[in-house]
């Protein structure tokens, strides 16, 4: 059996970039303990274990963010921003609070959330493509200042009522389904012919969807490996399933299924941005043994 690896399966650069920063602050004597993360470093489990046993713990924002700082205020030395981002009012209460902040948003992620704060300030309606409880979303959203017009599926799409009147810039989610923003972006512009399509799904995203494409086309089977939790990871499995209905989403290799492969001769691998290397060895080698 032929195995191809995705050349893009595993971290993106965003999410190595942020795994990066957390593994220097836990070896940087000056960074205040104890140290805590915002949320999942990235949506995998085995990860999230990882960034644990490097000493630095995990909290959520419960109910509103001033009450989140009255809380944590005496529990946490240094707080770390995920690779998703936050809206502007975390960096102002951590200021306030005087919470030292580790920064380690993206900055594919950044350049959309200022695009979205420009639009905002330029009086410019803005519709944004993307899952409404993703965390990514809710800072771009909390950037234009919580008025944005979120697009998540069709019925939204068909819902969407703008002021014709009024300037329109379509943004999205940076790891969104490319065909569902084009068809949507397309849709919009239609309605509204002056509407301002901004191509912001990050290149690793692009990339990794183009190929997956290609990949089912010329493969019997498709691995997509990934935790059910990232969305980029079920969204890489859902395109090829379009494709291959034979492809298939595994989070370790102990899921991996040998009837999936009778009579197969080629598979292809990927895995999504927040997919750490060494579930992809193991995944690898499994695939090889079988
Ligand atoms: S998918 Fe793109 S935008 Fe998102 S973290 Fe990775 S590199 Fe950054």
């Amino acid at each position: 059996m032929k195995i191809t690896l995705s050349q893009y399966a595993g971290f993106c650069e965003g999410v190595q970039r942020a795994y990066d920063i957390v593994e220097n602050i836990t070896k940087d004597p000056n960074v205040k303990r104890p140290i805590f993360v915002l949320g999942s470093l990235v949506h995998n489990e085995d990860v999230v274990k990882k960034v644990e046993q490097m000493g630095v713990q995990k909290v959520h924002v419960e109910g509103p963010l001033e009450d989140f700082f009255e809380k944590i205020k005496d529990k946490v030395g240094t707080l770390v921003i995920t690779s998703h981002g936050i809206g502007p009012k975390l960096y102002e209460l951590a200021r306030q609070y005087g919470i030292p902040l580790v920064d380690a948003t993206c900055p594919r992620v950044i350049k959309v959330q200022r695009l979205a704060k420009n639009f905002f300030e330029r009086d410019t309606q803005i519709v944004l493509i993307g899952e409404k409880n993703h965390k990514e979303v809710r800072g771009i959203f909390e950037w234009a200042q919580k008025i944005a017009v979120l697009i998540e599926t069709d019925e939204d799409l068909c819902g969407l009522v703008l002021d014709p009147n009024k300037k329109i810039a379509i943004l999205s989610q940076t790891t969104q389904d490319q065909e569902f923003v084009t068809r949507a972006a397309a849709n919009i512009a239609k309605k509204y012919p002056h509407a301002e399509i901004i191509d912001s799904i990050c290149l690793t995203t692009h990339h990794r969807q183009t190929e997956i494409k290609e990949l089912a086309q010329k493969n019997d089977v498709v691995i997509a490996i990934g935790s059910p939790e990232s969305a980029n990871s079920t969204r890489l499995w859902e395109i090829a399933r379009r494709v291959n209905p034979k492809s298939y989403f595994v989070q370790r290799p102990e899921e991996l299924k040998r009837k999936w492969f009778s009579g197969c001769e080629k598979v292809a691998v990927t895995a999504g941005a927040s997919t750490p290397g060494w579930i992809i060895a193991d995944v690898m080698k499994t695939l090889k043994e079988l």
